[in-house]
């Protein structure tokens, strides 16, 4: 899976929908402050794979990740349907980490409070409405 950052593919609509999440701190969570949530979705030709990987920049230093988690919406019955091997769905459906690789000491903290974050409806009707911006941009000739 190719995932490339939304903020390149749809700036000023990433830059006007980026999200900030504050942390209270420090916790067993993490150290406590700002993150934006940085949005990838997969740019693969043909793909429809429904997810989002979404790593976490620290606001007073965005080149600092701290965490990248992926999430898929649907239910786990699409991606059993789509997915090429046996036991791939399982990282495909619900929240996981990676696959960007950055699982620093707080990632599983960091897990949580994404769990917390996509309780809200409005998250994820953002997240399925980017991802199809995404999409059409992909599929235009
Ligand atoms: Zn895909």
């Amino acid at each position: 899976m190719t995932v490339e950052p939304f903020d390149a593919i749809c700036h000023d609509v990433a830059l006007a929908e980026m999200r900030v999440c504050e942390v209270p701190g420090p916790s067993t969570l993490g150290p406590g402050g700002k993150y934006f949530l940085r949005e990838f979705y997969c740019t693969e030709p043909g793909c429809d794979c429904r997810r989002v990987v979404v790593q976490f920049l620290e606001a007073a230093a965005p080149s600092n990740v701290v965490a990248s988690v992926s999430y898929g919406w649907e239910k786990a019955g699409f991606y059993k349907k789509w997915s090429r091997s046996a036991e791939g769905w399982r990282e495909m459906a619900g929240v996981t980490l990676g696959p960007l690789a950055e699982k620093g000491p707080y990632a599983e903290g960091f897990l949580k409070i994404f769990d917390h974050i996509i309780k809200d409806r409005q998250v994820v009707a953002a997240f399925r409405r980017h991802y199809r911006m995404v999409r059409e941009i992909i599929a235009r000739p």
